[in-house]
């Protein structure tokens, strides 16, 4: 055949999700841990692993995995889920509370991967806008939910690329205001050092979503998981791909979640480095920043686009949102290692400087 039948309508406009990684001497732009895990570590894995058999199928539920999850989170095997990256569980989510004639709302600025899901899955998106500095419109989303048409929806704690958390007493309100499945996408949680997992038992509409991406540095291996109630679990595993988790990231996540109390270390540094970030950046009177309880820091500049490539042609990657809706001027920085972080502020006040000199001429 020379002609190709056209794939789904849903497909027409939309663009594949490009994290726009490049190669460069500090990659500050995926929100990643800077440090990979410690050789001792490794050592283990590559010992559980040597002993792995590669011609059987897995655990399709990753059960041991899963309660190692349960039992650290105070709940049972049939309350957790894991999910190939945090990214499966939303797009589980999608199939499994949205779909044709089905509502979400989203709340941008916020993860892109949400609304393309609900794109893919053919759900309805109702958007509900953050106010100017990017705080949630408390108000407008609990009257747009009062309409009681919504099916479901993700409050991101931090959010993603804002960096600021959702206000716990809004979460509870949102609860209590709909029957709506409410996923509290916590991946960045461990920076912030909060949780709505204490309110898990009393609201069978709340689910929590974490991954292994983050703070635990396990990006190359694609883990996330799900903390809700057993009957929001049941309805992800039917739309779930049942080998979705590799036995090997099974065995190098097991490994990972019990050492998981040496990182502490690591998320205090990272959070005395997103202070220090923050406030170098604050002391530049080009750039505006903005607070953030995660990794990372979104601040606005002008002319980001160009700010953005002067910094990668110096080595510095960052993420560039000038060009995403609601997000003008905006870049986003993930704190790097300090030695990172000052190569980073080094290079952007040489950037803004040698602007000004030659606006200057
Ligand atoms: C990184 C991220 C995730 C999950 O990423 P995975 O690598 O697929 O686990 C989920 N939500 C947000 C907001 C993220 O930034």
């Amino acid at each position: 055949m020379e002609s190709l039948r056209p794939s789904s309508p849903r497909l027409k406009g939309m663009a594949p999700y490009d994290p726009k990684y490049l190669p460069a001497e500090a990659v500050l732009s995926a929100n990643e841990n800077p440090r990979d895990r410690a050789p001792g570590l490794r050592e283990d894995i590559a010992q559980r692993l040597e002993v792995l058999s590669f011609n059987r199928y897995p655990d399709p539920l990753a059960n041991d995995l899963r309660d190692q999850i349960a039992t650290a989170n105070g709940l049972d095997r049939c309350e957790v889920l894991v999910g190939n990256g945090g990214d499966e569980l939303l797009f589980n989510l999608a199939l499994a509370w949205g779909g044709p004639g089905r509502k979400t709302l989203d709340i941008p600025p916020t993860f892109s991967v949400y609304a393309q899901n609900a794109t893919l899955t053919g759900t309805e998106v109702v958007k509900v806008k953050r106010k100017p500095d990017f705080s949630i419109d408390e108000e407008a989303v609990l009257s747009r939910l009062a309409q009681g048409d919504i099916d479901y929806l993700i409050i991101t704690s931090p959010n993603n690329p804002t960096g600021d958390l959702a206000d716990q007493r809004f979460i509870e309100r949102v609860l209590e205001a709909t029957d709506a499945l409410v996923l509290v996408d916590e991946a960045y949680g461990e920076f912030a050092g909060e949780s709505m997992l204490f309110r898990l038992k009393d609201h069978k509409n709340l689910a929590i979503l974490r991954t292994f991406s983050k703070a635990y540095g396990l990006a190359g291996v694609r883990l996330g998981y799900l903390l809700a109630h057993a009957e929001v679990v049941e309805e992800f595993i039917k739309v779930r791909q049942p080998y979705s988790v590799d036995a090997l990231s099974q065995v190098i996540g097991s490994c990972v979640f019990e050492h998981r109390n040496e990182f502490a270390n690591e998320i205090a540094h990272t959070i005395e480095q997103r202070e220090l970030l923050f406030k170098a950046l604050s002391d530049i009177a080009d750039v505006q920043v903005f607070p953030s309880s995660a990794n990372y820091l979104l601040f606005k500049v002008d002319d980001a686009g160009e700010v953005w490539r002067a910094l990668y042609e110096k080595g510095v990657l960052i993420r560039d949102f000038s060009s995403a809706e609601d997000l003008k001027d905006c870049l986003r920085v993930t704190v790097g290692t300090s030695e990172e972080n000052t190569l980073f502020l080094g290079v952007l006040e040489q950037v803004l400087k040698s602007r000004k000199t030659d606006a200057a001429k």
